[in-house]
């Protein structure tokens, strides 16, 4: 069953503190760099992370090791049904089977584990870490991925709650027009795409750093549609030199940048966090094709970084405005991304 990664077996590392930003906010900024009041604890989450960072930072103040702090965060999300963007209860793909996506680095011991479209196992962040923790391998998927969760005892459960069932049915009935399905009234607008995951990047007081990134991914995906959040340097990407980054939103558009390396390799050019997300943000739209683009040229989709550096700074951007989680080691609170652009989308 779940196992705690033993602190023995990891090598601290030297603190190496990051400077200060190279570039300016963009016009659309938020002041959202903040500094960790008690030495080096802090955590930067999604929106849906608030329980996540204030159960990691908890648990690093015990003493937990960063890695199996930030899994206890996200798994508050896994498990809650009500969570239709992650673990259990998630949104399922186009035929109705919920395909879990996690990855996850920690720091000190500059190793890391992921699973991709994995089936009806809750916990994608835990077989994650199992792949870290006891594997030559990086990523496992599918059916080898459920196979290697049951080995450690896990338990194979139907992952589809009675919501997101509702939610994949009313989906499925009225997905076109001239299909056999008969269309059902719905509040949902046509062609949405419900999105959601949970990246978590957390800081202790040794400065040793940690990040993981869970989903159940682009809800109604083709099967064996992987997203940016088991890709390691994707959606989340941890240096313990210099800090960690993942990211939420359309995970292609991320995937296409390397977003998690790029936030991370812009703090090591010494970038504050913020500013380091916004920078990956501007090539993320360097990258997209017309087809993603409306008619005033900006993105037709929502796309997020969350960082934390070396000092325990952590930040966050966004492609339009959004909000995010963070803890400076004595307070969780939610808190304005900054955004390339200007109002919703
Ligand atoms: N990044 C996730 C994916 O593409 C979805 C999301 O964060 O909304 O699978």
């Amino acid at each position: 069953m779940p196992t705690t990664l033993s602190r023995r077996t990891f090598l601290g590392a030297a603190a190496t503190v990051a400077g200060g930003s190279l570039l300016p906010h963009s016009a659309y900024a938020a002041p959202a760099i903040r500094r960790s009041r008690v030495a080096g604890f802090a955590a930067v989450s999604s929106a849906n992370g608030l329980r996540a960072v204030e159960r990691a930072v908890r648990l690093m103040q015990e003493g937990t090791d960063t890695l199996d702090a930030a899994v206890e965060g996200v798994k508050i999300q896994e498990l809650d049904p009500n969570d239709m963007s992650v673990g259990y209860g998630g949104l399922p793909n186009e035929d109705g089977v919920v395909q879990l996506d996690a990855s996850c680095m920690h720091g000190p011991s500059r190793r890391a584990g992921a699973v991709a479209a994995l089936e009806g196992i809750k916990t994608p962040s835990e077989i994650a870490r199992l792949v870290l923790k006891h594997t030559n391998h990086i990523m496992l998927v599918g059916e080898g991925a459920k196979r290697f969760a049951l080995s450690y005892g896990y338990a194979e459960e139907d992952l589809l709650t009675p919501r997101s069932r509702e939610r994949w049915l009313r989906w499925r009935a009225n997905r076109g027009a001239a299909d056999d399905w008969l269309d059902v009234a719905t509040d949902e607008p046509t062609g949405m795409r419900p999105t959601g995951t949970i990246n978590c990047n957390v800081i202790n007081e040794a400065g040793d750093l940690s990040s993981i990134t869970t989903t159940s991914g682009l809800a109604w995906k083709i099967p064996g549609r992987a997203g940016d959040s088991p890709i390691v340097g994707a959606g989340q990407y941890c240096d313990n030199e210099i800090g960690a980054a993942g990211s939420t939103g359309r995970g292609e558009s991320n995937i296409l940048v390397c977003g998690g390396f790029l936030t991370v390799e812009h703090m090591r050019r010494g970038m504050a966090p913020t500013d380091a997300c916004l920078e990956t943000l501007r090539r993320v739209v360097a990258m997209t094709p017309p087809r993603l683009l409306g008619e005033d040229g900006q993105t037709d989709f929502q796309l997020t970084f969350y960082a934390v550096n070396k000092k325990g700074e952590i930040g966050a951007a966004s492609l339009y405005p959004s909000r995010y989680a963070g803890h400076d080691g004595t307070t969780a609170s939610i808190h304005d991304t900054a955004s390339l652009y200007k109002g919703p989308r």
